[in-house]
């Protein structure tokens, strides 16, 4: 009787947990380690829950990774706002929606000094009036305009210099049924000074004289009236008007277009909106002066990092951009390569101080079904998990000398990407190459049996694996015997389940959520051993 054929510690398939490991069974019915709850609020921060995953629906992911970030706030509030503060301010979240609600959550159900805390770094968090409302909707679900909420809503406002606070509140008026009107009345605030007053009596709609209201109000409230894309084009010159503050009807004209990207139209407004402008023939081919300066714009690297531009919003744009039309079908428009390009040269930019580990990396991409196909993540803009795994994957890619990118799923593939090929191309052939079930083991696998020589496998994955007759730690496991490598694995995470093919025990093995914008630098520290 062969027992270790049912028993193993060493192989055993991915539909049953390893004997003596602590598993849990993941959506697709195969075992995974859990996550600890910390990781799990990290996860949720950077990846979201919106629109769910392939497996789960957005209301079960969230509830569950709600329960979580309770249990974080219950053993240190304290520590759940330091985390949403610093990813937020950084920048490494796609989204800035995870962050506010789980400091709403602070906000309600922290203790005394947690409460306080959330309200304290308000501003950090909420910095523009959207996502101030979107806060405030949040904060609702959790507690009530106390006189803590009051305050910490109260200063968001009075802290601010006037002219940046009239530019908060002519720019972001109001936001999915919340205007600035119904939070000054909600948390009675009271202005610190007569200019102060009057904005806030102008935002109520009191009627008040045009003339003690700071510049950019009188400007927005002449655009209303006026009549002419000439009064347009002269109060975009002259107040600085941005695309928010312009009546809709002259929105789409080339003129008015043209005024406020010589004005300076905001970075994140320009990257949205290099569709519209080839629309009304202002960029493209033959366009030179226009182009290059846009060009210019947005592979302008500080410029990118100020505006906290996400690379996935830029992978985003390109992928719209370099299909020629909007995403509801709205009006075609000639695609100019310079400024696909531009905008491949801006999502490398986009990333922080992004080194090279001199390491031998195998970047395994899970293309299987549930990684894209039908799938689209709504919290990463609408993009498939499996585009958004292999840009982020190009990053390290193009900088390391020794290093394979290839593609799994019930089977091992060269998905054929080179170093050089743009990003529209890199994800056009993964897409090509969507298919089937789920092994997380096959790069652990393929590296042992063609005796290629890895330091650290970093997999791109949901964690859904099930498929394999071995578990992918215990994969890795043979291939350090093997080759007496002390390989390292990386997993990135690609939605915001409870669980990772990553062993927890194991110091050589790391869980980061991908399409964080940090991640390539948190790979770097964890491959040269400083992490
Ligand atoms: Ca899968």
């Amino acid at each position: 009787m062969k027992y270790n054929k049912h028993v193993s510690a060493r192989q055993t398939p991915q539909s049953e947990p390893i004997p003596g490991k602590d598993m849990i069974q993941n959506n697709a019915g195969g075992f995974a380690f859990g996550i600890d709850k910390w990781t799990q609020l990290n996860r949720f921060l950077i990846l979201g829950t919106e629109g769910g995953s392939y497996y789960v629906n957005e209301r079960e992911m969230t509830r569950a990774n709600a329960k979580s970030v309770i249990e974080c706030i219950k053993e240190d509030g304290m520590q759940v706002v330091t985390e949403v503060v610093t990813i937020s301010e950084a920048g490494r979240a796609p989204k800035n929606d995870p962050a506010l609600f789980v400091l709403a959550m602070c906000a309600g159900l922290g203790d005394k000094n947690t409460r306080r805390l959330a309200f304290g770094v308000l501003p950090r968090v909420a910095r523009i009036g959207t996502h101030l409302f979107h806060f405030a909707e949040y904060m609702e679900a959790f507690r009530g305009w106390g006189p803590m909420a009051r305050k910490g809503m109260g200063a968001w406002y009075t802290d601010k210099e006037l002219d940046q606070l009239a530019y908060q509140m002519t720019k972001y008026q109001s936001r999915d049924g919340w205007s600035h009107r119904d939070i000054l009345r909600l948390a009675h605030i009271k202005p610190t000074n007569d200019a102060m007053n009057s904005l806030f009596k102008w935002a109520t709609g009191t009627d008040v004289s045009m003339d003690v209201l700071p510049e950019i109000v009188q400007g927005f409230e002449m655009a209303k009236r006026a009549e002419t894309e000439g009064a347009i084009i002269d109060l975009i010159h002259d107040y600085g008007l941005t695309r928010e503050m312009i009546p809709s009807q002259f929105l789409n004209k080339p003129t008015v277009q043209l005024a406020m990207l010589q004005k300076g139209m905001p970075m994140t407004a320009l990257i949205r909106n290099l569709g519209n402008l080839s629309k009304s023939g202002l960029l493209g081919d033959g366009k030179w002066d226009v182009t290059k300066a846009v060009v210019n714009q947005i592979t302008n690297e500080e410029a990118l990092h100020k505006a906290r531009v996400h690379p996935i919003q830029i992978l985003m744009a390109l992928k719209i951009y370099a299909q020629g039309q909007g995403m509801r079908g709205r009006g075609t428009w000639d695609v100019s390569q310079d400024i696909v390009s531009a905008l491949d040269k801006a999502f490398y930019l986009s990333f922080k101080n992004v080194e090279p580990t001199g390491k031998r990396h195998l970047l395994g991409l899970d293309v299987s079904g549930s990684m894209g196909g039908g799938y689209y993540n709504l919290s990463m803009g609408g993009l498939r998990p499996c585009e958004i795994s292999a840009a982020m994957s190009m990053v390290r890619y193009r900088i390391e000398d020794k290093v394979l990118v290839r593609g799994f799923a019930h089977k091992f593939v060269d998905l054929g990407i080179g170093k050089t090929d743009r990003l529209d191309t890199v994800v056009d052939k993964v897409v090509k190459r969507n298919f089937g079930g789920t092994d997380c083991a096959l790069p652990m696998i393929y590296a042992q049996k063609n005796n290629i020589e890895i330091d650290v496998f970093e997999v791109y994955t949901d964690s859904e694996t099930w498929f394999g007759d071995i578990h992918p730690v215990q994969a890795l496991d043979k291939y350090r015997q093997k080759t007496g490598i002390p390989a390292k694995l990386v997993v990135v995470a690609a939605t915001a389940t409870e669980f990772s093919i990553a062993d927890p025990d194991d110091a050589g093995m790391l869980d980061v959520a991908g399409f964080d914008a940090s991640v390539p630098n948190i790979i770097h520290q964890f491959a040269t051993g400083s992490l």
